[in-house]
């Protein structure tokens, strides 16, 4: 088995050049406590006018977000980037995975940069290439390779979503989960399918929308020889969920929700497919980022609304419905660290960079792999019925 585990670097310091994160800033950023940041970060965006195209997606914070020509989840503002291609530079303003699908979607000469290197995404990270590789080959070991196809969810890195180009399998979002299973199952008789990397959107999918039940999921622990998982396990199940989770979302609890109704009696639970399934069970709304968003405009006033998703969003959906009482699904403050490593700093350095003729943090993704991963992403656009958010 070769399965590494990621070195515990301090953010934004030393090297790791196995993944996005902990990557030192190869300049000088200005200091926080710049009080002509947000001039400065104008007058770039000025100067480089229509030559650039910045991306803000929904968890960023509010400094960042301000400075967005559009906003939404990863695969929109990888599709909106691709619909600007007179725009010679993208600025994701997210983390690592969706800049490279942005770079995926765009033209050759576009160049995506990243302002921060070290903005990643964990849920991500926790499902890596060899480790993967791996599991494939233990599931052909175990006689059931050929009746798997892959599913993997847009939050993936591009060498994941090109694995699955590879064999036959499909990306999905939180949107289109249902649609990309119900393909998947499709595809061969006696399908059964490795979704990764995060085992509770799988498992909510294919419970509460495929009618499978908990005993047709088995969970496959890289980290385990074998995944953790016996061969008859591995043949008699119809779900393989990869044992990875969303660090934000994981968060939520069942005990937050019944608290919140028994001190609100009418009291609204939306939550994110990528919280455990105890949590939506209990919930009365689940979807994806832009359904949240839906949801909380369409409410009426004075109705009261616990969220489950990114704090930087809810604030933000608490700012502009003040008409509506709405509150956050966790006891304790809870960012997405690494979405929160794009901040005012790292983004005037980035612009002014570029405004200065240097290109930095530019995201790439080889040719071969780009290749693969878009017939992935092609099978994903032409699933029927569902739009595309995640
Ligand atoms: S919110 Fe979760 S899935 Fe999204 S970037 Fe952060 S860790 Fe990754």
């Amino acid at each position: 088995m070769t399965t590494i585990d990621l070195p515990l670097l301090p953010l934004g310091k030393g090297r790791d050049l196995t993944s996005e994160r902990g990557v030192e800033c190869p300049g000088d950023l200005p200091a926080a406590s710049d009080p002509d940041l947000v001039a400065r970060a104008r007058a770039a965006k000025e100067a480089l006018g229509e030559r650039v195209f910045v991306l803000g997606h929904h968890y960023q914070r509010d400094e960042v977000i301000e400075f967005a020509d559009v906003t939404g989840d990863s695969f929109k503002l990888a599709r909106d980037a691709a619909g600007r291609p007179d725009a010679e530079f993208i600025v994701f303003c997210g983390v690592h995975f969706m800049a490279e699908s942005a770079d995926i979607l765009t033209a050759d000469s576009q160049k995506v940069i990243l302002p921060d290197l070290a903005a990643g995404c964990s849920m991500a990270d926790m499902a890596r290439l060899g480790q993967v590789e791996d599991a494939w080959d233990a599931m052909a070991d175990a006689g059931v390779q050929d009746s798997i196809v892959p599913v993997t969810y847009m939050n993936s890195s591009a060498d994941i979503k090109a694995f699955c180009g590879r064999n036959g399998g499909v990306v999905c979002t939180s949107s289109n989960a249902d649609a990309a299973l119900e393909w998947a199952f499709e595809q061969k008789p006696d399908a059964k399918i490795l979704f990764f990397p995060d085992q509770h959107l799988g498992r909510n999918t294919a419970v509460l929308k495929m009618g499978l039940s908990l005993d047709d999921c088995v969970v496959w622990d890289p980290l385990q020889p074998g995944g953790g998982l016996t061969a008859e396990e591995l043949q008699s199940a119809r779900m393989i969920l990869w044992k990875g989770h969303c660090s934000v979302h994981g968060r939520f609890s069942p005990d937050v929700i019944d608290e919140l109704r028994a001190k609100h009696e009418d009291i609204h639970i939306l939550v994110h497919p990528e919280c455990t399934h105890e949590v939506v069970l209990k919930a009365d709304l689940v979807g994806s980022t832009e359904f949240i968003i839906k949801t909380i405009e369409a409410a009426e006033p004075g109705t009261t609304w616990a969220i489950g998703t990114e704090l930087n969003l809810v604030k933000r959906l608490a700012d502009a419905h003040p008409d509506k009482n709405i509150v956050f699904l966790d006891r304790n403050v809870c960012y997405c660290s690494t979405m929160n490593r794009i901040d005012l700093p790292h983004f005037v350095w980035a612009m002014e960079s570029l405004v200065a003729g240097q290109v930095v943090n530019q995201i790439t993704v080889d040719d071969e792999t780009e290749r693969h991963a878009l017939v992935a992403l092609q099978r994903m656009l032409d699933l029927p019925g569902k739009s595309h958010r995640d």
